[in-house]
């Protein structure tokens, strides 16, 4: 295991080790193997879980050298994303080896089952409940906004397990198995015509006692933790034409990961199309498009730089952090959209064939505003901002001591 303390020495190491090890004609699993138990696919993450340990800044430049090597990297997803370092702090040592290196390698996949019809921004109000039954746990009510539940092994659970305490501590967290006959899983349609989301029924649904994750009435905890992690979640990174078997492998599975995710670029307002947009259309001479343009580039700028900072403090425990990046995400995607509705005027309304960017500004002006809502919307996020980064008091809280069940609820 690396001895390597500084970023040369980092850099010297993982050269060596894929220079040893990386044969273009392994399959995806097999690289990805190795790449687990070598422990170059998280350094970050603990030894004994597929890392090295290395603090972040170094755990960074050896992400950099696997890029630069253009080899192909661990799994992406919920699973690499929230559920694994979710599960590192939080899952008993029984759940990491059961599902940590099998989400790093792609084996199984994941979905967040959190949000409920009557529980999103409230999402301690949640009301699918799970009963103890000998030793599995029976899971019933609703979920929805479950992105990629319909092609999950896995779902990450919030569920109701004690009400008659106050809502917050009455929750727990559970793996639920979603290939089996109490859950149901149907897709909903979106307004950029995209089916990313799903209502999921829960009706009896078994959860075996040991995937609880941490104690039960101890959700909140890893909700709150889950959420974190999610209000940082970076968009896949782009994939070089390379080749290979572990490459087609690996493009092959992205496509199929991404399907839900298609539009998410969109999401996030294409602020990369600006410039050639303008260029595109004659607009790049225009003061007003320029000063739009000027602002876009120094809020994505201001956002790296923010991003660096909060990495360093989450690693001194501060998780409220990751609220920041969200919100910046919100206001540049905001921001890149306007600047794609002037300079595309009135026709960036039209998709189809002749239409700017093909229907990508189309897309790009109704997809936006799902940034503000994914992951806690951007009043949530004010508020964690607020009453946990500057001390301001706290939202009056009227459930407060109050059993779950004496609640109106939804
Ligand atoms: C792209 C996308 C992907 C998603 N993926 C998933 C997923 O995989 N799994 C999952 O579980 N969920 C997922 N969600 C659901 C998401 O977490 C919820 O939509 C979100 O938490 C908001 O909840 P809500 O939709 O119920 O809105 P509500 O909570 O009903 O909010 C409605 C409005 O009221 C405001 N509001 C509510 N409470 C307050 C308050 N206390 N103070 C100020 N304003 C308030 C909100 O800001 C919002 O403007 C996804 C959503 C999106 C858009």
């Amino acid at each position: 295991m690396t001895t390597a303390n500084t970023p040369e020495e980092v850099r010297r190491e993982i050269r060596q080790w894929i220079a040893g090890h990386w044969d273009p004609e392994l399959s995806l699993d097999q690289w990805r193997a190795l790449l687990a138990d070598s422990g170059w696919a998280r350094p970050a993450w603990p030894r004994e879980w597929c890392g090295r340990s290395l603090p972040g800044a170094l755990a960074a430049v050896a992400a950099a050298e696997l890029r630069r090597a253009v080899v192909p990297g661990p799994a992406e997803g919920v699973g690499m994303m929230l559920v694994a370092p979710m599960l590192l702090e939080y899952g008993s040592e029984e759940l990491k080896r059961r599902f940590i290196r099998p989400t790093v390698t792609g084996e199984i996949t994941w979905c967040q089952l959190f949000s409920e019809p009557g529980a999103g921004s409230d999402l301690a109000g949640l009301q699918a409940r799970a009963i103890r039954e000998g030793d599995a746990w029976l899971v019933t009510g609703q979920k929805v906004w479950s992105t990629g539940a319909a092609t999950a092994d896995l779902g990450l659970l919030l569920a109701r397990t004690d009400a008659d305490v106050p809502k917050h501590r009455g929750i727990t967290a559970f793996v639920l198995p979603m290939r089996q006959p109490g859950v149901q899983v149907r897709p909903l349609r979106q307004m950029n015509g995209h089916s990313s989301f799903n209502e999921v029924f829960l009706d009896a649904a078994r959860v075996p006692a040991r995937y609880v994750i941490g104690e039960p009435g101890g959700g909140w905890t890893v909700a709150r933790a889950t959420l974190s992690h999610e209000r940082r979640l970076a968009a896949f990174p782009s994939l070089p034409a390379a080749e290979g078997q572990a490459w087609r492998e690996a493009i092959a599975e992205r496509n199929a990961a991404t399907e839900p995710h298609k539009w998410y670029p969109q999401r996030a307002g294409r602020p990369d199309l600006a410039i050639p947009q303008a260029q595109a259309t004659g607009r790049e001479a225009d003061p007003l498009v320029r000063q739009e343009i000027a602002r876009l580039i120094e809020l994505a700028w201001s956002a790296r730089w923010m991003e660096e900072r909060a990495a360093v403090a989450r690693e001194a425990g501060q998780h409220a952090v990751g609220s920041l990046g969200k919100l910046a995400s919100s206001k540049i995607a905001r921001q890149a959209a306007r600047v794609h509705a002037m300079i595309a005027g009135a026709s960036g309304m039209l998709a189809g064939p002749g239409s700017p960017l093909g229907g990508v500004v189309a897309e790009i002006l109704v997809s936006v505003p799902g940034i503000s809502i994914a992951g806690g919307t951007d009043e949530i996020q004010r508020t964690i901002i607020a009453e946990r980064m500057l001390g301001l008091p706290r939202e009056p809280d009227i459930s407060k001591g109050v059993p779950f069940r004496q609640m109106r609820a939804g």
